[in-house]
């Protein structure tokens, strides 16, 4: 499916071979032809649509090193944006396996995997965690399907339930829990039955059997192969009986994840694990930098920017150090100490390093220099003229109104920012003082 991503994407970045930032007109030629990638990948609209949205505002105004094209900025900028998108917020949770005997639903439609990712997560349960797990096939249309989890149950080491014929689904389930509780299992996890399409039998059955084990996880399984229908699939399945997690299958196959790039942004619901295989221990953690790279397919790319990266800011924090130590510190210096801060998430940056700023640094933290705050400060700086952030002292009553104004604050907000400001410079020029001794240098390393 996405063969054609990398295709499209390296055929466009060829032509971005030019040195210097990326201009809107790169942005836009090569996010076209990433939409449309996207698009044949059977992203839905609105994923594909969003993603080229936020991928150009994050390439605007990209600083831009040396040994790396601006074509080559974009690929990195798409494969971390296609990490978010696959991750969605915060980590995906641990199963909800630990009150003994947790029941966890298996469901899907029929051939999607279910059978054999039960067996394939049940193992990894015992191998990994020590689990005791039970396996129960509530298929009771296709005896065919019953015989094939106690196969797979013999093959991984893994208790199945007796099977007794003539049981309806929500029976099968019932003993399974009670022969789960009196036989000290961990984990009882139910095969539900699959259908070639959902029906409303199928649902309504798979409810029954919900209410009845009321899991503590319902994993659906679904084909990664089938993109937009996978996704399809885990709307409808998540509308009737709510899912907690999907497990993608056949993401060894040709397919590059489309289907997981729509999942994640479409039902919100977290990719648990994806198959990679019929072999019992093709199943694997989802890992969305694992998978964005196949979807990209150009890792190296990304590797390479990323050290490139590292070599510019090593660089623009040597640049910014030879001025502390001439005593230099301007409103653009403060801007890019701000800037170091969110991204290290505190203080612990270059600000931190120095000997003398330390204390200083930790008044800042204290005085909840959050995120937000520090965004607001940047904005400031940002509303003056250039003149103004080399010499902040030429900034009148009308100017600080004007400023204060453009970044959506007070003035009392601006003082405050000058007055940091000030005393940071007051440090920087007693250091300065001090730079011949070596005092800076040795919190660089
Ligand atoms: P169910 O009807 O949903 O229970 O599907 P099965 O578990 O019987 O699987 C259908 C077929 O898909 C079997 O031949 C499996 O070996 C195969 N299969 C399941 N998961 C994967 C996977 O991750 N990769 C590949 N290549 N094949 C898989």
């Amino acid at each position: 499916m996405f063969e054609n991503l990398s295709d499209r994407l390296g055929g466009v970045f060829g032509k971005l071979t030019r040195q210097g930032a990326l201009t809107d007109d790169d942005i836009a030629t090569a996010l076209r032809e990433v939409r449309v990638a996207l698009l044949e990948a059977d992203v839905s609209l609105p994923v594909a649509r969003n993603f080229v949205k936020s991928v150009t505002e994050k390439a605007r105004g990209q600083a831009v090193t040396k040994s790396v094209t601006p074509g080559q900025q974009v690929v990195k900028i798409v494969h971390d944006e296609l990490v978010h998108v696959l991750a969605g917020e915060g980590k995906s949770p641990e199963l909800r396996i630990d009150n003994p005997p947790a029941p966890v639903l298996m469901v899907g439609l029929q051939g999607s995997g279910k059978t054999t990712t039960t067996a394939k997560l049940a193992k990894r349960l015992k191998d990994r965690e020590g689990k005791r797990v039970l396996m129960a096939s509530l298929d009771t249309r296709r005896p065919a399907a019953m015989e094939q989890l106690a196969v797979l149950g013999t093959q991984v080491g893994v208790d199945t339930l007796p099977i007794v014929p003539g049981q309806t689904p929500v029976q099968i389930a019932n003993r399974a829990k009670q022969q789960a509780t009196l036989g000290g299992y961990d984990v009882v996890m139910l095969d539900t039955a699959g259908r070639l399409h959902i029906d409303d039998e199928l649902m309504a059955e798979v409810e029954a059997v919900r209410d009845a084990a009321k899991p503590r996880e319902t994993l659906l399984v679904v084909d990664g192969l089938t993109g937009q229908d996978a996704v399809n699939v885990a709307e409808q399945f998540d509308g009737r009986v709510g899912i907690s997690g999907v497990v993608l299958t056949r993401m060894d196959g040709d397919g590059r994840g489309g289907a997981a790039l729509s999942m994640r942004a479409v039902t919100g619901k977290p990719i648990r694990f994806v198959g990679l295989g019929e072999k019992m221990d093709a199943l694997e953690e989802f890992h969305p930098e694992r998978i964005a790279g196949r979807i990209l397919g150009m890792g190296d790319i990304v590797s390479l920017v990323e050290k490139a990266r590292e070599t510019l800011e090593a660089e623009q924090a040597e640049r910014m150090m030879k001025r502390f130590q001439k005593g230099q510190f301007n409103m653009n210096d403060l801007k890019g100490q701000l800037e170091q801060m969110i991204k290290m998430g505190g203080m612990s940056g270059l600000m931190g390093m120095m000997p003398g700023m330390q204390k200083m640094s930790k008044q800042l933290d204290e005085a909840g220099l959050d995120d937000r705050m520090l965004r607001r400060q940047i904005a400031l700086i940002d509303s003056m003229t250039k003149k103004e952030r080399r010499n902040p002292d030429l900034l009148q009553a009308s100017r600080k109104k004007r400023i204060a104004a453009g970044a959506g604050l007070e003035v009392s907000d601006l003082n405050k920012l000058l007055k940091m400001h000030r005393q940071m410079a007051d440090v920087m020029k007693k250091m300065g003082g001090m730079g011949k001794k070596g005092l800076l240098r040795g919190g660089l390393g």
